[in-house]
């Protein structure tokens, strides 16, 4: 059994407030739970929350926890330095995630809790924390988790985690290259088909998955004021979803301007993409404190 629990589902900045309610308003954090593995995706401000509820769960047994960090913007580490069981001596914390453009991960962690902009050193927690820059797929048990790199304004990883039966597929903050490439006209005319491509081989990394959480921070109304930013249109997304023959998808990474009612819209929308396309792929709207259990 993987159990799958959302602490934090909005993009960009956390939004707290009435409008936000139903959706939640941390940023991005999501809980994978296989076996004894406790896997933790992004540590943006819902990993706060699950940090207290590990508190409860584990008063005085050790707890090893993963965190597996897609990329070093704000809404996926801003969580981290709240996490209370990274200050307790008896845990163990391995934290992933790919390099900056020009620091290494571990350093762009430290200079997150520099003096300037936090009271409390990286060094000042107590856990035994293991800072692992990604280059290869990790083995944990029998899960195997397996990488991938998007189209964003950062090196920023999708995960994929199989058990041997069923699979998990974390892939936020993506733009699809035939978005971004297509609009460079030299590229495109040196080769049409290179977006498509690699398009396509993020389809394949997503292919049969039980359950993709995965980024729908924009309409595709919206798409165009944003193009060159990171993230999709509605319309690509849902279309990947359907060509990898995913079986649920969750919308996730909720845009700040979004309120609970427009998610909901977004989620009508979705499935009706998902018809369009002949797919049978389930979509519904990731929420904080939804729990997925892929039985
Ligand atoms: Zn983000
Ligand atoms: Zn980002």
């Amino acid at each position: 059994m993987m159990k799958v629990r959302f602490w934090g589902t909005r993009g960009s900045i956390a939004t707290p407030g009435q409008s936000t309610m139903r959706y939640g308003g941390n940023t991005s954090c999501v809980e994978v739970r296989c076996g004894n593995e406790l896997l933790v995706f992004d540590a943006g401000t819902g990993i706060r929350d699950l940090g207290n509820q590990l508190l409860k769960e584990f008063p005085t047994d050790p707890m090893t926890v993963h965190v597996f960090v897609s990329h070093t913007h704000w809404d996926h580490i801003q969580g981290f330095p709240f996490f209370l069981p990274a200050y307790q001596p008896k845990n163990t914390i391995h934290l992933y995630g790919p390099p900056g453009r020009d620091k290494s991960f571990d350093k762009i962690l430290k200079i997150q809790m520099d003096s300037d902009y936090f009271p409390v050193e990286l060094g000042a927690m107590r856990a035994k924390l293991h800072v692992h820059e990604i280059r290869e797929d990790i083995k944990l048990g029998s899960l195997e988790i397996k990488h991938f790199y998007l189209n964003h304004p950062a090196l920023c990883l999708s995960y994929r985690v199989n058990d041997g039966t069923r699979s998990f597929v974390y892939a936020t903050d993506n733009e699809p290259y035939q978005g971004t490439l297509f609009h460079n006209t030299q590229l495109a005319t040196a080769a049409t088909d290179f977006p498509t491509y690699l398009d396509e081989k993020f389809v394949e990394f997503m292919t049969g998955a039980d359950l993709l959480v995965g980024e729908a921070q924009y309409t595709n109304e919206e798409y165009p004021e944003k193009r060159g930013w990171g993230h999709s249109p509605l319309e690509s997304v849902v279309r990947f979803a359907v060509q990898a023959n995913v079986k649920k998808f969750a919308l996730f990474h909720h845009d700040p301007q979004h309120d609970d009612d427009f998610v909901d819209g977004m989620v009508r929308d979705a499935k009706n993409i998902a018809m369009h396309f002949k797919g049978t792929t389930e979509c519904i709207g990731a929420k904080e404190g939804l729990e997925i259990v892929l039985a």
